[in-house]
């Protein structure tokens, strides 16, 4: 494929110029693309949102404090309209949860106790807003604790799970030589997710929920849960389990033994269509005592109105989180910000300058900036939006998200895995073509990448909703580097250790051309859809297409 090599100083980078001459002509569409994203405002604002000043934008931290204070100024600075009601912040109330010491647990099965210990054989917390809560309960062993009607499987069937402490495997039923296609053949479905299981056992009205960990099927080890379930959670505030957590695999095995099962047969049982719940003969008597407190955190978001009255009721959304892991002075060490400048003061950024340009020559459609508040808490800020949207879903054409972007220059592919779930990957495709691009091969999910973004709380609202890749996280080498592509891959791989450490610092020699090639993209990508005649559709029999919006 040929690529444009880049004679022209900034900003006429080579894509504009093969575009203008060949491509743009042939598609009307694309002949409105978006205005120039500059690299300039976007270094200033990640080298700023990324300083110590600003203290790792934590949640419930004076740094996210200050990140929102920063954000909604740029906003109106830059001429975005404000939000009904004429602010630029939406309010998201989060609780926040620490099991405690003091918490005591008792096992019994087949009617005799069975010692237990917090931490090491078993944790959990309360997510219901409660400082104590009694949990006195019977276990039901439930399988994968899936129920999906779009796969005809429902480990709930015939059951009563009301008032049980269910008891379930992490991962989704994996494909068979009958069925080599079902939950997503290889790929992980959001079936197979925690954070699924532990909303479908609220759903059920269970008493809580104990997912049983193996390091293969969590895809990280025993202390991964340990150590969050040892600091504090945020939840949205509302309904959630009395009780939550993991039990150790040592200690499932021991549990259901004592009882009278079989852990590995119940398991294999599970993965047969038409299982059945089992009691194991146990019970748990849990008092789970907790720290709880309520903060106040801000989604921020502006807006650039469409300019044709007859499509600027609708819209797309540009999505960027601005929060990271904030500060923690107690943890020993001579550095204790996490700055996340890559994660996502990247993408943070990138928002604001695409904003910028946006507003120069709005688009037909309406676009819509945001920047949601505690992804890192678990998406929680984009749950809130969509719960509360400022624009209707069903007039919300696109969710197009951001999260730690190309850091290492620029590449000759985009990755838009989750756009062949619509029709965005045919527009994804076009669009990318007329920068001379490609697009990256879509991989199977096996981790589950899609439900990892804020995003994803779009498309689980039924809005197509994807994440604009970056070279850093994807780790198969899949990304085609334009320069030095031995090098470029190099440093790509070297930041996997900065993920979610002090260490992911900015520095000012990186070469931003591929963050500011990924923003353009992105955004050339928003006003693609947003001066469509019609607004993307998902593909027929996907799952997200049958929400109801
Ligand atoms: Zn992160």
């Amino acid at each position: 494929m040929h690529i444009t090599p880049m004679p022209l100083p900034y900003p006429l980078r080579p894509w504009l110029a093969a575009a203008s001459l060949c491509l743009l002509a042939a598609n009307p569409a694309l002949a409105q693309s978006a205005p120039p994203v500059a690299e300039a405002p976007l270094r200033a604002h990640l080298a700023f949102l990324a300083d110590d000043l600003l203290e790792g934008r934590g949640t419930g931290q004076r740094g996210g404090a200050l990140t929102v204070r920063y954000l909604e100024t740029q906003a109106a600075a830059l001429g975005l309209a404000p939000l009904p009601g004429g602010c630029y912040r939406q309010k998201v109330e989060l609780v926040g949860q620490k099991t405690l010491p003091s918490s005591t647990l008792r096992f019994e099965a087949g009617g005799k106790p069975l010692p237990a210990v917090f931490g090491r054989d078993v944790v959990f917390a309360n997510a219901n807003g409660s400082a104590q809560t009694h949990v006195a309960a019977p276990l039901l062993f439930v399988g994968y604790g899936i129920d999906a009607p779009d796969e005809r499987w429902n480990d709930f069937a015939g059951a009563d799970v009301k008032g049980k402490l269910l008891v379930a495997m992490v991962n989704d039923p994996q494909p068979t030589s009958a069925e080599p296609d079902r939950f997503g053949g290889k790929s992980l479905t959001w079936y197979g997710r925690w954070i699924y299981k532990f909303e479908e056992a609220v759903r059920q009205g269970a008493a809580g929920i104990l997912l049983i960990h193996t390091t293969p099927s969590a895809s990280y080890p025993w202390s991964v849960p340990v150590n969050s379930f040892s600091h504090e959670q945020f939840h949205l505030a509302g309904a959630g389990n009395a009780l939550q957590g993991w039990i150790s695999e040592d200690m499932a095995r021991t549990l259901f033994a004592a009882g009278g099962q079989d852990l590995d047969r119940l398991r294999a049982q599970a993965e047969v269509r038409g299982f059945k719940p089992v009691p194991l003969a146990a019970t748990l008597d849990a008092d789970v005592k907790s720290a709880v407190r309520t903060i106040v955190e801000y989604n921020v978001a502006g807006i650039v109105p469409g300019s044709d009255p007859a499509l600027r009721g609708e819209a797309v959304v540009y999505s960027a989180h601005w929060d990271h892991l904030g500060i923690d002075a107690d943890n020993g060490k001579p550095d204790h910000i996490w700055n996340g400048a890559i994660d996502n003061g990247s993408g943070t950024a990138a928002l604001l300058a695409m904003a910028q340009a946006a507003v120069k020559r709005p688009a037909k459609r309406t676009q819509i900036f945001l920047w949601p508040c505690a992804e890192e808490q678990g998406l929680l800020g984009s749950l809130a939006y969509v719960r509360n949207p400022v624009w209707p879903l069903a007039k919300t054409g696109a969710d197009l998200n951001l999260d730690s972007m190309n850091f290492v220059g620029r590449t000759r592919d985009m990755g838009v895995a989750g756009a062949e779930r619509s029709s965005l990957y045919a527009t994804s495709a076009q669009v990318a073509k007329a920068m001379g691009l490609h697009l990256a091969k879509p991989v199977p999910d096996l981790g589950g990448a899609y439900f990892r973004a804020d995003h994803f709380s779009f498309a689980k609202a039924g809005v197509p909703a994807f994440n604009v890749g970056s070279a850093v996280f994807s780790g198969d080498g899949s990304f085609e580097f334009e320069h030095d592509a031995a090098a470029e891959g190099a440093k790509m791989r070297a930041f996997t250790k900065d993920y979610h450490q002090v260490s992911d610092q900015y520095d000012p020699a990186w070469d931003l051309s591929g963050m500011v090639q990924q923003a353009q993209f992105t955004l050339n990508l928003g006003y693609a859809v947003a001066n469509a005649p019609a607004l993307p559709t998902w593909k027929p029999g996907e799952a997200y297409g049958r929400v109801k919006r």
